[in-house]
């Protein structure tokens, strides 16, 4: 059976916006001002590797301007397109917009199998891509910053970072060209777990919401959970192991490219995780049920489903058969707009992509801030908080001592209060104040708009009214 036609990722993203705009009143020509992609550049260029001269075909699509500088991640992976770039990119206008990162939307793309190549061939590839866009200004501190996406992450970007220094040797603000960088390169403490990390807080959010489970039909916390994850890589890997050690979920399934992992009572995420480092994929993982086809275990039942591979697994072919009342958009684009209306129908409940995976733009956000800074995040006040902190101990520890027996200072009170905020505490909290900050935004409008049912429309109504407000403000 020939499979239902779609629209292309792109359109799928506009029909979401159209939705959503449908319940605006923006003036005449805004509306799609805010929706089309400003410019996308195609870029083939070609390295000598192996004896002969290959070419690849890059892409960074520019979506809105509104802001400057631009954001958005470089994914390396065979299926990138025109149309997937300028679909993700619109993703990180309305992205930004939503989480209060003073950017405007872009994305880029590189026709690779990063598997295809060894280490330093991936770095040639990587260098000569970044000094085509580096050479036209799509890299630039303050005009367009990248960040990791599929198939790239910290080495690639210490490549850029290092490409654009050698291109732009006086500029000092050169490290804020691109963000995700090693912590020895310029990067910042918690930005690989970063996007995982925001899942967390989005479900963590969600589930501080009664009114908002019982919708889904669940009750209580998140401890004991049933969740289904599809793709192991930075983004869900995170994602599934902090749900998993810190709230209590059970890892019920695990989907990765060449098949799929099952067990009811919980699959182990580290260990899952370190078999595929070793043998490429989950086949033969001692514990569990594998199937080839994993996608099967997306219509498993459970009680959170986390998409964190790829856009488009959710679709018209099997969005009927999928039992999550949860679903989390890890990944960009994972349900398709046909996809959506059916899920909405059935009561399932979306948290979507452009809130749920905000946690990577958010610490990149950070991370970009601390390099145009030139100094780590808590190195002014740490001392001082602690200084502060001591006073409180030496009162409570004088205290102590007169009370005797009536009072006893906890064992552990002293060491954690003394202890004041290091870097990667503070990106932790910064990234938490802003999931719960942006869930409220959406809650507000879910709940206080009739004609609002779903938390993608209202997720779409908060950052479009933000980009058109940034537009009105310019005069537009
Ligand atoms: P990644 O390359 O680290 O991981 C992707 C994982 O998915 C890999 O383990 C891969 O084997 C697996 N995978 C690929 N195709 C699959 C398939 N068909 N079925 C099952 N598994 C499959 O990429 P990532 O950075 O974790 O990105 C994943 C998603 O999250 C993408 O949609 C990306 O745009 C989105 N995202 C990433 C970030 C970030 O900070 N890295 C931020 C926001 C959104």
């Amino acid at each position: 059976m020939t499979p239902p036609k779609e629209p292309s990722f792109r359109e799928s993203v506009d029909l979401m916006f159209n939705r959503a705009v449908a319940l605006m009143d923006l003036p005449p020509g805004l509306e799609e001002k805010i929706r089309v992609c400003n410019a996308t550049y195609t870029v083939r260029f070609g390295v000598r590797l192996r004896g002969q001269l290959h070419t690849f075909t890059g892409y960074r699509s520019v979506h809105s301007e509104h802001m400057e500088p631009v954001k958005g991640g470089i994914r390396f992976a065979m299926g990138v397109n025109q149309d997937e770039v300028e679909a993700l990119a619109a993703l990180m206008t309305y992205k930004c917009a939503l989480v209060e990162a003073p950017f405007g939307g872009s994305k880029g793309g590189l026709r690779i199998d990063p598997r295809d190549w060894d280490e330093h061939e991936l770095e040639l590839i990587t260098r000569r891509f970044a000094y085509e866009l580096i050479k036209r200004d799509l890299i630039n501190p303050a005009q367009n910053v990248p960040a990791p996406d599929m198939g790239t992450g910290e080495r690639e970007m210490a490549w850029i970072a290092d490409q654009y220094k050698r291109m732009n040797t006086t500029d000092i603000n050169g490290r804020a060209c691109v963000t995700g960088k090693p912590i020895h390169g310029g990067g910042i403490q918690g930005r690989t777990e970063a996007t995982g990390r925001g899942v967390q807080y989005a479900l963590q959010e969600f589930f501080r919401h009664p009114e908002d489970i019982k919708q889904a039909g669940l009750s209580g916390s998140l401890d004991g959970k049933r969740v289904i994850v599809q793709g192991l890589g930075n983004v869900g890997y995170h994602a599934a192991k902090f749900l998993q050690e810190e709230d209590g979920c059970k890892v019920t399934a695990i989907i990765e490219r060449d098949g799929g992992l099952m067990d009811e009572s919980g699959l182990d995420v580290e260990a899952v995780r370190n078999w595929i480092a070793k043998h490429g994929g989950v086949d033969g993982y001692p514990d569990g049920k594998y199937i080839r086809d994993g996608s099967k275990y997306l219509e498993n039942e459970c009680d959170i489903l986390i998409p964190a591979a790829m856009e488009g697994v959710i679709n018209l072919t099997n969005a009927a058969n999928i039992k999550a009342p949860v679903i989390i958009e890890a990944a960009n684009g994972p349900v398709t707009a046909g996809a959506d209306d059916i899920l909405r129908e059935k009561g399932c409940v979306i948290i979507p992509d452009m809130y749920a995976n905000a946690g990577g733009v958010t610490v990149s956000y950070f991370e970009w801030v601390k390099n145009l800074s030139h100094i780590r995040f808590g190195r002014l006040g740490r001392r001082q908080e602690e200084a502060r902190h001591q006073l409180i101990v030496d009162e409570l520890q004088h205290l102590d001592n007169h009370l005797g027996d009536k009072w006893v200072m906890s064992p552990d009170f002293k060491q954690k209060y003394l202890r004041g905020a290091g870097e990667l505490e503070l990106v932790r909290s910064g990234l938490d104040d802003t999931m719960r900050a942006a869930y409220q935004s959406m809650r507000e409008v879910w709940h206080g708009q009739d004609n609002v049912t779903d938390l993608r429309t209202a997720a779409y109504l908060v950052s479009i009214g933000k980009v058109a407000a940034s537009y009105r403000a310019l005069g537009l």
